[in-house]
Parts: structure tokens; sequence; C-alpha cells
């Protein structure tokens, strides 16, 4: 697992932009480079049509960095996904949807606030936890 920052300004040297996002979740996912979750293969292109995404060389499996995880398919940025796991990480004794929201700039904070409901705020300073929040969310 890549380091996750623990202070607001290597947060903000680390992860800048959402390509900064997408290349952490990339190195958390698959450490030891990309591995097709179809067909196991080790080769694979990076798509410039959909962001974020590789294609497997072997069987054209089509895997998004963000698949399987509460980010998949989400209007909200990844950079806000990533504050919203560190302010939730940071803040020992937790922190409301209402105020993550308000702290994101976020008008609808749905997403945030079905995070919260799913996972508590005992999440650890890491995104991988993110992905045990998987199921039925959207937008
Ligand atoms: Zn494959």
């Amino acid at each position: 697992m890549p380091d996750f920052p623990r202070s607001i300004l290597e947060f903000q040297r680390q992860f800048p932009d959402e390509a900064a996002c997408a290349a952490w979740l990339t190195a958390a996912r698959w450490p030891e480079g990309f591995r097709c979750p179809v067909c196991g293969h080790d080769h694979a292109w990076e798509l410039d049509t959909k962001a974020w995404t590789w294609e497997c060389a072997k069987c054209h499996r089509q895997t998004s960095v963000t698949a399987g995880t509460v980010m998949h398919g989400s209007k909200v940025s990844l950079t806000v996904w990533f504050w919203a796991a560190y302010l939730m990480a940071t803040h020992s004794n937790g922190i409301s949807a209402r105020q993550l929201g308000r702290q994101l700039g976020l008008g609808s904070y749905n997403a945030i606030a079905h995070l919260l409901i799913l996972g508590g705020v005992g999440i650890g300073p890491d995104l991988a936890s993110l992905r045990k929040f998987d199921s039925g969310i959207s937008g």
C-alpha cells in the first residue's frame, strides 16, 4: 500500500489533482504492476477515451482503477473522495456528513453521506478502506 499523507501540507503536495489520485489508486490496486482481474494477464493499455481505465492486452477487458470502490461511477471527483478519506481519517472524534459536505464545498453530499453511513467514521488513514464500502452505491 503506498503511503497516505498524515498532514494537510503533505496531502496537498501528494494529491494536487485527479491524475495524482488516480496514480495512487493504481499503485494501491496493482503494486506489482497491472494484473487483469479476468484472465490474470499482466499487460494492458491505458485508454485515452475513458479516464483511469486500462484494457487487458489479452482478453480486452476494461478495468477502471476505481472499479469495486465507492468512487466508481461517482459524480464526485477523485480529489474530493481523497479529501473525504483524509478528513474522516484525521478527525479523531468523527465528522458528520453535513460537516464533511460543508468542508468539501459540496452542495449535494449524498455520496459522502452514504460513505459515512456505511463506513462510520472509523476508517484507517488509507483509501484502500474505501473499497469495503463497495456495494450498491451510486452518485
Ligand atoms: Zn485479461
